[in-house]
């Protein structure tokens, strides 16, 4: 079979979903084939003649195209992570060719995609690019690719990892394109995008007819039985990167992406859409998970490890802090005890940990608590400190514009960040989207602000009138214009963001 990873997603690190299909694939010796093709579609892009031939207009435009070999490959070295002003110029420059490079009312960049008129939230927009793949700014690229990837070993099955929005369009372009080439192929999609659609519980199949199959959660077992594997359910499998080209990510050497479970261990944030989705929690075994990233280390020799779970659970993170990794590592974890503790914080920097990522919410413990979030300030605070004591960046999350949030307490958000502007390395700021499956939706009047059926938020009054507008003013007008806030969110990485974070925090850049 083969194993597709669609565009358009951040290209930094190979796809993790699609190497632990591939374990699983290989470890019952089925012959596969995994294709990158996000990475793939943008190198077709930037070594594409027209790139190298269009005549820009506009200076910004001239010199992106001018650069665009440099400054790709001065993504892939290091020197550029010890200046945030040098790697934004790249970054905007690349993205910024990648841009210019397709139209066709086509806005395309290096982690996104919009079209003018079909939307990722609607299935008959989806539907409409399968019915016409050559619209798609990839087809030149897929035409040629795909027909020879499945001609090679006489193929039957093509399965696409759909995690994003930003990669449904292109999803749905090349298995229309792959259904009218080759109407033998079975089609199977699964990934977190589609389990978020299966469960939404007014869920109905819009996709017959060109998709065969549909998998929701975390898809090996389920995989293995469409290929007629059956019965398989407890089994680890280690993931497997063989197939990738771990040579070419925009990043300065190989960073390794791991999940050491799926679903969350605390599950109980009332606006996470793991909780609204039910999505259960699965944790690998500890000594599979240590077993798994010494020898994928010691194999593939990444610069860095990225443990992709939604919360590295305390176990791990104590093991590890036992137990080092032989390369840095980084991923989220949660505001915990165990964090204020400054002689744990430092074992965990001598595990390799540079950075965690944290989702603190709100500086406001009332509306900590009314989210069930379990995130107590005090604990927060200490937490932050020892962080930044042991010598870990601290990328910190903040949610605005929630149910019980108003003007007051988002102000209390920005004293708590003013406070701790010497500890927090990184923020992402984000506006509250209501997931449309949740138990909150039910509570509040919702209108459908995103419009599709495939959306996965739903618009809701807010009940203290804090809405969207008057939220969005805040955040431009008076939270990112703070002094303190402003210097940190200098420091952030365009596009890449919490991707690329961790190496300016190893470069000290
Ligand atoms: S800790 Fe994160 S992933 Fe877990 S329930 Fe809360 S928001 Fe969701």
């Amino acid at each position: 079979m083969i194993l597709i990873h669609p565009p358009v997603a951040k290209p930094c690190e190979p796809p993790a979903g699609l190497a632990r299909l591939s374990g699983a694939l290989s470890q019952y010796k089925i012959k596969h084939e995994v294709l990158d093709a996000n990475l793939e579609a943008l190198l077709y892009l930037i070594n594409s003649p027209i790139s190298n031939t269009i005549s820009p207009s506009g200076r910004w435009t001239a010199r992106a195209f001018r650069n665009i070999f440099k400054n790709y490959n001065a993504l892939k070295n290091w020197k550029i992570y010890s200046s945030i002003d040098r790697y934004k110029r790249a970054v905007i420059d690349l993205n910024r060719a990648v841009e210019m490079s397709v139209n066709n009312g086509v806005t395309l960049g290096l982690a996104d995609i919009h079209h003018k008129e079909l939307s990722p939230l609607k299935s008959r927009d989806l539907i409409r690019a399968a019915e016409n793949p050559e619209e798609n700014p990839f087809y030149p690229y897929f035409r040629e690719r795909l027909p020879e990837l499945v001609q090679r070993e006489s193929y039957s099955v093509a399965g696409f990892s759909l995690n994003y929005l930003s990669q449904a369009l292109c999803t749905f372009s090349m298995a229309g394109f792959l259904r009218k080439e080759f109407p033998g192929l079975d089609i199977v999609l699964g990934g977190g995008l589609v389990t978020s659609w299966m469960r939404n519980p007014k869920w109905t199949n819009p996709f017959k007819g060109l998709v065969d199959y549909l998998v929701a959660g975390p898809g090996e077992y389920q995989l293995l039985s469409i290929l007629g594997i059956k019965g398989i359910s407890e089994e680890h499998f280690t993931p497997c990167y063989d197939f990738l080209p771990l040579n070419d990510y925009l990043s300065p050497g190989l960073i390794l992406p791991y999940s050491a479970s799926s679903g969350c261990y605390w599950n109980k944030c009332s606006f996470c859409p793991e909780k609204a989705e039910d999505n259960p929690y699965i944790p690998t075994p500890i000594n599979s998970v240590i077993m798994d990233l010494d020898a994928l280390t010691a194999k593939i020799r990444p610069v860095m490890v990225h443990l992709l779970d939604n919360s590295v659970n305390t176990t791990l993170l104590m093991r590890l802090a036992d137990d080092p990794l032989s390369v840095p590592w980084y991923g989220f974890a949660r505001i915990d005890k165990l964090l204020t503790d400054i002689d744990f914080c430092r074992a965990l920097k001598r595990s390799g940990c540079v950075m965690l990522k944290l989702g603190l919410e709100s500086g406001d413990q009332r509306v900590l608590d009314c989210m069930r979030k379990g995130i107590d300030l005090e604990t927060a605070s200490l937490s932050l400190k020892a962080l930044k004591k042991a010598g870990i960046a601290a990328y910190v999350y903040l949610l605005f514009g929630t149910p019980e949030e108003t003007l007051s307490e988002a102000r209390k958000t920005l004293e708590f960040v003013v406070r701790h502007k010497d500890e927090i390395s990184f923020l992402n700021l984000a506006i509250f989207n209501m997931p449309v499956c949740g138990p909150e939706a039910g509570k509040f009047q919702t209108s459908s602000f995103y419009e599709g059926d495939l959306t996965l938020y739903t618009d809701f009054l807010h009940p203290k009138g804090w809405d969207r507008k008057q939220v969005r003013r805040f955040i431009d007008n008076e939270f990112k214009r703070n002094k303190a806030v402003a210097e940190i969110l200098r420091r952030e990485p365009p596009i890449f963001t919490s991707n690329h974070a961790p190496l300016f925090a190893m470069k000290g850049g």
